[in-house]
């Protein structure tokens, strides 16, 4: 059910419309790759290289976003199962264990259509240990070759020209290579210059679109609608012309709310009133996606900035694609994911948003068996409270495995939490600019 203000409703649905299309045809060529003679690359979101991948005419898949809409289809339960089955432990991170499930049950893509087996597997190593097993698993059930661009980590929180270097020399004499030699295209600069040049015009307008929750109240929901958000720039269309038309919707839409004094846009219409500004720190739960948005909006609680949203990369620091600089420019682009950044770097972005975005709170969602993103958020949580003076909220929940996610227990601990804003509220100033 959409909102009861008819303009409205028809701008929120163009792009949600226009997205599911794109995702939907994007699963239609993949289910048709093999007979097209198209090849497919799996990779991961932090650290993809979509604009490389497509100027060798190559279709992306990525395992995680499978992953993530099979749980929004209640399928991630069943497929969690399987995988245990053939002993993959409760320890391994959910989006692991979904995506082998599916494949183990026929490789049924989260839209019904059969996804293709991979032409080549290409790791983009941000931060994240599990992705490099993940595709070793993968490895062996496909049987197909394998590329890996390694990311140092970035544990002094810079990125020094020698780093910097080692990861380009990879991109020139690995990973182009692999790609010329699975799809048998010469390898074009100004093709991928051209979608470069795109990129850096989406990430300016997903910028745009982050900033306006400053205003209050926000037009938008960094979190729960967020994840909308970065659907079409994270995942497969990056540096497409559909891309960039998507975001011009999307921020026309954002621009309505903004104009018109409004709030978010939530399953149940828009938002009426704005009572708790919150930053969230760690990704949501899927599997019941729509009930745990509803105990934020039922609460007048607004997500104005979060961390998820910024997994698939980190533009608000000025970072865009730089079409002159191909090389160096996605060796940066994968340094900047949040999962390749140390912990204070991680805390200062989250202190930064808090203060910028006059957030009444901070919640982390932490996730089982995301040790990514978990690892860390206890202390996390007490440097924000002692950097800001406001109390952080914690909550527990699981990505994709439905058994993971106590409905009352987090409920409880929301309201408790938000009364808790409540009582602050006239005893505490406002996070001091630093
Ligand atoms: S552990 Fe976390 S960051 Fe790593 S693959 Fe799983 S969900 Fe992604």
């Amino acid at each position: 059910m959409m909102g009861k203000t008819a303009h409205t409703e028809i701008q929120k649905e163009a792009s949600m419309v226009l997205q599911k299309e794109m995702i939907g045809n994007h699963f239609k060529l993949l289910s048709q790759a093999k007979a097209q003679g198209k090849k497919v690359v799996y990779t991961f979101v932090p650290g993809n290289l979509n604009e490389l991948i497509r100027s060798f005419g190559m279709l992306p898949v990525h395992p995680e976003i499978n992953a993530l809409q099979s749980a929004m289809r209640k399928l991630s339960g069943g497929y969690i199962l399987e995988a245990e089955k053939y002993g993959h432990s409760e320890d391994v991170c959910t989006y692991v264990k979904c995506d082998i499930g599916m494949l183990k049950m026929g490789n049924i893509g989260p839209l019904g259509e059969k996804l293709p087996p991979p032409d080549l597997l290409l790791l983009s190593y941000t931060g994240c240990f599990t992705f490099m097993k993940w595709f070793e698993i993968l490895r062996k059930e496909y049987n197909c070759p394998t590329v890996m661009l390694h990311i140092p980590y970035q544990s002094d929180g810079k990125v020094t020209p020698s780093m910097l270097k080692y990861v380009v020399n990879q991109l020139r004499e690995e990973v182009v290579p692999a790609l010329e030699k699975v799809s048998g295209v010469k390898y074009d600069e100004s093709k991928l210059q051209t979608m470069l040049e795109s990129s850096a015009r989406t990430e300016n307008d997903l910028v745009y679109i982050w900033e306006t929750g400053k205003n209050k109240p926000s037009p938008i929901d960094a979190y729960f609608g967020g994840v909308y958000y970065i659907g079409p720039i994270f995942t497969a269309f990056r540096g497409l012309p559909e891309c960039e038309e998507y975001y011009k919707q999307l921020r026309a839409e954002v621009d309505f709310r903004v104009e018109n004094k409004l709030g978010p846009m939530t399953p149940e219409g828009i938002l009426k009133k704005e009572k708790y500004r919150l930053v969230v720190e760690g990704p949501p739960n899927w599997t019941s996606f729509r009930e745990f948005w509803k105990m934020f909006y039922d609460e007048g609680a607004v997500v104005v900035s979060s961390s998820y949203v910024r997994v698939g990369g980190i533009y608000e620091n000025g970072f865009r694609h730089d079409p002159k600089r191909p090389f160096e420019t996605q060796a940066e682009y994968c340094f900047g994911c949040y999962t390749n950044l140390n912990l204070p770097m991680r805390i200062s972005l989250l202190e930064k948003s808090i203060v910028d975005y006059e957030a009444d709170g901070f919640l982390i969602n932490s996730i089982k068996s995301c040790n990514s993103f978990s690892a860390g958020q206890l202390l996390i949580l007490r440097e924000l409270e002692s950097r800001t003076h406001i109390a952080g909220g914690f909550i527990e929940s699981d990505l994709v495995d439905p058994r993971y996610f106590g409905a009352a227990n987090i409920k409880n601990r929301l309201e408790s939490y938000f009364q808790m804003i409540d009582a602050n509220r006239g005893l505490k100033t406002s996070p001091s600019k630093r």
